[in-house]
């Protein structure tokens, strides 16, 4: 059983070259980082939850016809995925005022926004993720003005289904990231959502404790961290049987 060829290791997931050409393997670790990785720090059990949650609203989104990059879950840590050309954009939807928008412009964190607010962050860990407007994003050929219409188009189906989706589980669904990759089909392109969605990339406030359960509260130190996890894929009805102490993780086979 040979180790598969590593490609990148990031903050919270590593990719691996996967079985088929234009494939690969993305392994979820439980190291979390927060404030542009100037605190880190370890969520037992992250990896395992994040692979299923992700999981689970990238299958349901497929099953509405937003493209996604999710093929399947392999095991408990890793899912094959296709693999993409990433645009360097962080896309955050906001439906109520939390985080950097409630500090940026002074709205009290849990103000239910007018309406859904998209706003891009250009994704540069060195630059700390600067925000910036659709202007910077065209003008530097990050994406086209095609491309960010389907970006659009489609962080707010997202949007609405993920509303949906949480809120039917007693979950609010405050604000998250996305991020979108160009795929191929010969000579066709689309833009798909890739990356991950999960308690690391989305604020999921209990609907009626308004408890937070998400990233949060490892940025915050409210305690819990793993809780919070586990209640969201409990919630959503996967929580895996077997548990999520794998703390080793499977070694990844071919
Ligand atoms: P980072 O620290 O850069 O955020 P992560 O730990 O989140 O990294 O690992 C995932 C990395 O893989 C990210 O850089 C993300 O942009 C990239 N990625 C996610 N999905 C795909 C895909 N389908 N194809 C190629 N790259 C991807
Ligand atoms: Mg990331």
């Amino acid at each position: 059983m040979a180790r598969r060829r590593q490609l990148y290791e990031g903050k919270a997931k590593i990719l691996f070259e996967g079985p088929e050409p234009g494939t690969l393997v993305q392994y979820f670790k439980d190291d979390a980082t927060a404030f542009n990785a100037q605190k880190k720090g370890v969520i037992t059990g992250k990896g395992v939850l994040n692979n299923r949650i992700s999981e689970y609203i990238m299958m349901r989104l497929g099953e509405i016809g937003v493209p996604t990059h999710f093929v399947r879950r392999l095991n408990m840590r890793e899912q094959l995925i296709r693999e993409v050309e990433i645009i360097p954009l962080e896309v955050v939807v906001r439906n109520v005022a939390a985080g950097q928008m409630s500090t940026r412009l002074g709205i009290a964190e849990g103000t239910q926004l007018p309406r859904s607010i998209i706003e891009y962050y250009y994704k540069n860990d060195q630059l700390g993720d600067p925000m910036v407007a659709e202007e910077h994003i065209t003008a530097f050929g990050w994406a086209s003005v095609q491309d960010l219409d389907d970006i659009m188009a489609l962080a707010l189906r997202v949007n609405d289904f993920c509303s949906g989706l949480f809120l039917g589980v007693g979950i609010r669904l405050v604000d998250f990231k996305l991020e979108f990759g160009r795929l191929w089909d010969n000579e066709e392109m689309r833009i798909v959502v890739a990356d991950e969605i999960s308690p690391d990339s989305c604020r999921l406030w209990d609907v009626k404790t308004n408890e937070k359960l998400d990233k949060d509260r490892f940025r915050r130190d409210l305690g819990k961290v793993e809780e919070a996890y586990q209640e969201v894929a409990r919630r959503l009805g996967i929580l895996p049987e077997a548990g999520v102490r794998d703390l080793k993780g499977p070694e990844t086979m071919q």
